[in-house]
């Protein structure tokens, strides 16, 4: 800790004991948490002034990360301060904060799709990211109502800009409002092209020659595609702690075994280059090089690795490549 910050600190640590003093409470209001000051602003109110260290020192980082070559401008103190548990500041709070506190001019990009402004953005490659989860969203979209996603058909330009850091975008949020608006049919939206009837036979027929038998029963607590701006690989069957899971067709294990997230998991090689994954089970009943069949029990449904409570998470994968499971195992 340099000087200066630590004079900062006692300074306020003695104005509060002498107002706190003269009332009496000193002993039961002694100074509990940090004011945390960038450049003269609060930005945050937090109860351990190392976590504010840190936190203060992510959101520089990631702002280093995004804006390359950045510069910036902060003169952080820390300030002890009498708080109740209602004013200590979230991660995005702070987040936000620091951001509007900097005003440190970048360099950025304005994206726009159509003509329309619909975002600005530190760098081409995170517009690039915006189409892309775009893209993955919509044919996933496609893919339940069985049609093929030919892609985004909109024009989309950028343009390098200098802007003051609070005005530019998250890639999280310009994905969220692109889909809102084009599925309302508000703008800005992109232009999503549809196949023809032709090629919606040709998908609709593969899928009813890869037949699936379903793999636990129960309804779909959450479905394929975009979830909290991320890509969910396959569906959630909630079912109780115990209930049976069921191979989805003829294969051979290639994992039974715990898996970071998955926890206990299963792994199917299926002909065709197709393969399924079976995640959170409460108990593994096959083991890697075991022959199943379709319709086998393979292991019981639990709520391990990374869940919130007892469900299947089911993938289906062909050709290396997640698809949305819903088709192969409730339309044939
Ligand atoms: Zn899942």
């Amino acid at each position: 800790m340099n000087s200066k910050r630590g004079i900062s600190k006692l300074a306020k640590v003695i104005v509060c004991a002498s107002v706190v003093g003269s009332i009496g409470f000193y002993n039961l209001l002694a100074p509990n948490a940090y004011e945390v000051y960038v450049n003269g602003r609060a930005v945050a109110c937090v109860k351990d002034m190392n976590a504010a260290g840190t936190m203060v020192n992510k959101v520089y980082s990631e702002l280093v990360n995004r804006f390359k070559g950045i510069k910036i401008d902060k003169d952080t103190v820390y300030l002890s301060v009498i708080a109740n548990s209602e004013a200590i500041s979230s991660e995005e709070d702070i987040r936000n904060n620091i951001i509007n506190a900097l005003s440190t001019k970048v360099k950025a990009v304005e994206m726009r799709v159509d003509g329309n402004l619909v975002a600005i953005l530190a760098s081409k490659e995170e517009g690039q990211k915006v189409v892309s989860l775009l893209s993955t969203h919509y044919s996933n979209k496609a893919a339940q109502d069985n049609e093929k996603f030919p892609g985004i058909s909109s024009k989309i330009e950028y343009k390098e800009v200098e802007v003051n850091l609070s005005q530019v975008d998250v890639v999280e949020d310009t994905v969220k409002k692109l889909i809102e608006n084009t599925d309302k049919g508000t703008s800005p939206a992109v232009k999503i092209a549809y196949a023809s009837k032709d090629e919606k036979t040709v998908i609709a027929n593969r899928q009813k020659t890869i037949s699936m038998a379903v793999p636990s029963r129960g309804s779909i607590s959450s479905n394929f595609g975009l979830r909290w701006g991320r890509m969910h690989e396959g569906i959630d069957i909630a079912a109780n702690t115990g209930e049976p899971i069921y191979a989805a067709m003829d294969g051979k294990v290639i994992y039974s075994g715990w898996a970071s997230g998955y926890g206990k998991m299963i792994k199917i090689q299926h002909e065709d280059n197709i393969q399924t994954i079976y995640g959170h089970c409460s108990k593994l009943r096959v083991a890697v090089g075991d022959i199943v069949k379709k319709g086998q029990l393979i292991g019981d449904v639990g709520s391990t690795g990374n869940s919130t409570g007892p469900h299947l998470h089911f993938e289906v994968i062909i050709n290396g490549k997640a698809v949305n499971p819903y088709p192969y195992i409730y339309k044939n």
